[in-house]
């Protein structure tokens, strides 16, 4: 638990969130401002700042993530359609928020992959 990390807030419940799912190791819930009609923020329930302080000591956490997404693409009904799994990792990746976080992203054509 990081006193000032907001996803370190929700997950522990101490900030509200619509949560879509949690379990020992990870936690689902609707982006606060979300850029499609399905916006979920998958993270670890453990700190880390980033995807790049993870490694094969998380492998289970990450695991565990990615198999969480497939199953709230298929409960929120954009599996067969197709969905976006992506995470920022600072300054040029675009991170906000510096709590290890995949957002799950679809329910509309998605566009390309980056800005151009
Ligand atoms: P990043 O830019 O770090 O990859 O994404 C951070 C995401 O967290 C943004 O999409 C933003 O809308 C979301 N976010 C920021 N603060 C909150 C919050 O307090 N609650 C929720 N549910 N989402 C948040
Ligand atoms: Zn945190």
């Amino acid at each position: 638990m990081n006193e000032n990390c907001i996803f370190c807030k929700i997950v522990a419940g101490d900030v509200p969130s619509q949560q879509f799912y949690q379990d020992e190791l990870v936690t689902a819930f609707q982006d606060i401002s979300a850029q499609a009609p399905v916006h979920v923020l998958i993270v670890p329930n453990q700190h880390f700042n980033d995807l790049g302080e993870m490694g094969d000591a998380q492998a289970k956490i990450l695991g565990r993530i990615v198999q969480v997404a497939g199953q709230l693409a298929a409960s929120e009904g954009i599996a067969s359609e197709g969905w976006r799994l992506v995470t920022n990792i600072g300054k040029h990746g675009g991170q906000e928020v510096f709590h290890t976080h995949f957002h799950l992203l679809g329910g509309r054509p998605l566009g390309p992959l980056l800005a151009r």
